[in-house]
């Protein structure tokens, strides 16, 4: 089955297939020529999630499926900012560590780490069978750290400690990243739900 997963980052595309049933062939927007960049103007994940994979899919409406996640940081003391705003709250074409340092300037007022509890949010649009649409999620609860630890990984991992480990996701191994991360649950419920439906389909 040929699925057409909404994203130009190569690397993720990598990530992502290790996660999914062999039996399905991802290919990037790189992959189908699609270069320009989609306007993510929904008011939710779950609603920008979809217009990417809408989009892509109205693109390519050949495709077995199509795909788009979307992932936000919420932080309980900002009334979860920057959720949806998390690629560029500190402004469009940002660096990721300019997003770190804007906020740990507005958490400065919040030391105490009960504070400074937030989680990782991802939600992933399926659209398969010519438009049927499905949702998925994956969330890791942590606290955000005073300051940044390690040097791995990308976006606010140096600051963010998933709870039950005294590391940060920038500190930890890929793997075990992986292993307990939003996006990792999400496109575990995923896979779940396409293997469940291939033997269903099978009976
Ligand atoms: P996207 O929807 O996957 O592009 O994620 C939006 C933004 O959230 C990224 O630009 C990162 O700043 C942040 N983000 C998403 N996933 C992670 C993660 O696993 N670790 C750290 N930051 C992340």
């Amino acid at each position: 089955m040929e699925a057409i997963f909404a994203t130009h980052n190569n690397h993720k595309l990598h990530e992502v297939a290790q996660m999914l049933p062999s039996w399905l062939h991802l290919h990037s927007l790189n992959d189908i020529g699609l270069t320009e960049e989609i306007i993510e103007d929904g008011n939710s994940l779950e609603e920008n999630a979809l217009i990417k994979a809408r989009y892509v899919f109205s693109k390519n409406p050949s495709a077995d499926m199509a795909f788009a996640d979307d992932t936000g940081l919420e932080v309980d003391a900002l009334n979860g900012a920057p959720g949806i705003y998390s690629a560029r709250y500190a402004g469009e074409h940002c660096s990721f560590k300019d997003n770190v340092d804007k906020l740990l300037r507005e958490l400065q007022d919040f030391q105490d780490p009960e504070l400074r509890r937030a989680r990782f949010r991802t939600v992933i649009a399926l659209i398969l069978n010519g438009g049927e649409e499905h949702l998925f999620s994956g969330v890791v609860e942590g606290v955000i750290a005073a300051d940044p630890r390690g040097i791995d990984g990308f976006g606010y991992d140096p600051i963010f400690i998933p709870d039950g480990f005294g590391e940060s996701f920038s500190e930890m191994p890929l793997a075990l990243k992986n292993s307990i991360s939003h996006r990792g649950k999400a496109f575990r419920n995923m896979k779940q739900f396409l293997e469940t439906r291939t033997e269903d389909e099978k009976r």
